[in-house]
């Protein structure tokens, strides 16, 4: 059985060829990031799409075939992509399994929020920030060990490219850097601002930038709110004067309306993912259009 496995990771890494070497990820920002360090030597592939909301995805046949010839697999990691588990059961590849060079869970890098938050562990297909919050790549500075994880997986099944996925993410890094200063000094007359967000996809984000989320209409990550605790949400929102609402494209619409319209709070679409708007089609564009949108509903007030 060891030999079968060692035999097959030998194969995957012979197979790894000439490029462009076929990557899938199964989000869309994890594609952007991954092609920021790759560029013309992978061809990556997301398994969801920008706007799907992750408690609900789910895995198309079709996918299963990428996923079986992907000669690298780039997670978000944590309970945020509940659909895997079947689809990697279904393909059923001893490759894509932790310690394998095959396979990245790029949560694994990363200073987690949220982690004792105490919650119900995952039920089957739940997405509820169990083992602390997935919204990661929501915090730009965190483009940095996600880049630095994908380099090493990149140069270990392409070592020849090292060099080339290096220089790739130098040159990310320097523009992640200069556009982090024209974010820091937009976001900066919202810094303190006390927002709810619609689902708990914004805490990197907010940390970052100084926003204060003082609470979420969804109570439990992905779980539709019950009347009472919507009255008392927007109760406390007109009490504390809350002044805005965040939300997401795939936000229940009419539940947003409704905690909006009687808190007087705006409601603001940001976009949580790499093409979810066509403004936002690569990682660093999806924080300019986000911050654009903040800082336009804020001067609008
Ligand atoms: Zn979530």
């Amino acid at each position: 059985m060891r030999w079968a496995l060692a035999l097959f990771l030998l194969w995957s890494v012979a197979a790894w060829g000439a490029g462009p070497h076929p990557v899938v990820t199964t989000s869309t920002d994890l594609k952007a990031l991954v092609d920021a360090v790759g560029g013309e030597k992978v061809k990556t592939e997301s398994l969801a799409p920008p706007l799907s909301d992750p408690h609900s995805f789910e895995v198309k046949p079709g996918q299963l075939a990428k996923l079986k010839s992907a000669a690298l697999l780039v997670r978000v990691g944590l309970d945020h992509e509940p659909w895997l588990g079947a689809a990697l059961s279904t393909v059923n590849d001893p490759r894509f399994v932790a310690g394998s060079p095959n396979y990245l869970d790029t949560s694994k890098g990363i200073r987690l929020l949220q982690a004792e938050t105490p919650r119900l562990r995952a039920d089957k297909g739940a997405h509820v920030h169990g083992f602390g919050n997935t919204h990661f790549w929501l915090d730009p500075e965190n483009g940095r060990p996600i880049t630095a994880a994908v380099l090493e997986a990149l140069a270990r099944l392409a070592p020849a490219d090292r060099g080339y996925f290096e220089a790739n993410r130098k040159n990310f890094l320097a523009r992640l850097e200069e556009r982090l200063k024209e974010w820091r000094s937009a976001m900066a007359p919202l810094k303190g601002a006390r927002v709810v967000v619609f689902h708990e996809s914004w805490p990197y984000f907010a940390e970052r930038f100084g926003l204060v989320i003082v609470a979420s209409v969804e109570a439990v990550p992905g779980v539709p709110p019950s009347p009472s605790y919507l009255a008392g949400l927007i109760q406390k929102m007109r009490g504390s004067g809350i002044r805005l609402l965040i939300a997401e494209p795939y936000s229940n619409a009419s539940v947003v309306k409704q905690v909006a319209r009687q808190s007087g709070a705006t409601a603001v679409k940001l976009i949580p993912s790499v093409g979810g708007d066509p403004a936002a089609a690569d990682y660093l564009s999806l924080f300019d259009l986000n911050i654009k949108r903040l800082s336009q509903s804020a001067a609008a007030r």
